[in-house]
């Protein structure tokens, strides 16, 4: 089968598996970030993709993950397992723990954030924003790479690139958020509306402003996530990808009646 990774940042390759080349996919919606470093191992294509760039030359905000997601509905993957490098705001993360997020928040704005266009409309239901049973496979594939995780998690998606106010930490605390990132939204919403399976795994790089006593550094994001990235290649390496395959979610008919039609 063909997996889809997004790196974040601090993530830019999977050297652990077979390197096949790269291949740059046309879309209706522009350039992917990069073109995808494609692997293999075990009988499984893995399409990599730098969600900011080989060289980190998108920030947040201007990634064009409609170009990013629909360049993977057209390599033909659908299921992607997403990396991102997150603060922490629940006190009980520290920096270098694993994240597989339960659910998230969309504080983000000005985004082209949707396939949807005039007279196609459709209301995706992104009630769970996760494929159930990705997480089920990463949760597992952590457990057997002796690693430990925390699946119960809210993420909150912010503009960026700036980094957050004291005030707005403690304002999303009390939303409900466990760790806060900028790349989420649209990411996710836009790979349930193409109807490709979806896991967030995150890393906590720092603590959030005002949980944190020091200033907060771009560097220390990724000096934190370079030192997770083994683990996080383990996890890709001991996904029990026939059970990926074989999995019986809705995410693969996402669409299935959410148009509104005058004619119903
Ligand atoms: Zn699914």
């Amino acid at each position: 089968m063909k997996i889809g990774i997004i790196g974040g940042s601090g993530l830019y390759s999977v050297e652990a598996f077979n390197y096949i080349g790269e291949e740059k996919i046309e879309t209706d919606y522009g350039e992917s970030s990069a073109a995808f470093k494609i692997y293999e191992y075990s009988d499984n294509r893995y399409y990599f993709l730098a969600r900011h760039g080989i060289n980190h030359e998108f920030p947040p905000h201007l990634v064009n993950y409609r170009a990013n997601i629909a360049a993977f509905k057209r390599a033909g993957v659908d299921a992607i397992l997403s990396f991102a490098a997150v603060g922490g705001i629940n006190e009980d993360l520290n920096p270098g723990d694993i994240v597989i997020s339960d659910n998230a928040i969309d504080f983000t704005s000005g985004r082209n954030h949707t396939f949807a266009t005039m007279g196609n409309i459709h209301h995706i239901d992104i009630t769970e924003p996760f494929c159930p049973e990705l997480r089920k496979a990463v949760k597992e594939s952590c457990a057997s790479s002796g690693l430990n995780f925390s699946d119960k998690d809210v993420y909150i998606c912010t503009n960026g690139p700036r980094m957050e106010t004291a005030a707005e930490i403690k304002a999303f605390k009390k939303l409900g958020a466990d760790i806060v990132g900028m790349t989420l939204f649209p990411e996710c919403s836009l790979a349930r509306e193409a109807e490709i399976c979806y896991v967030n795994i995150s890393v906590v790089a720092n603590y959030a402003a005002s949980i944190s006593r020091n200033k907060l550094t771009a560097d220390e994001v990724v000096e934190t996530v370079k030192r997770s990235e083994d683990k996080l290649k383990r996890i890709i390496l001991n996904i029990d990808t026939n059970a990926v395959e074989n999995r019986k979610c809705d995410c693969r008919n996402a669409l299935e009646n959410t148009r509104i039609s005058k004619n119903k």
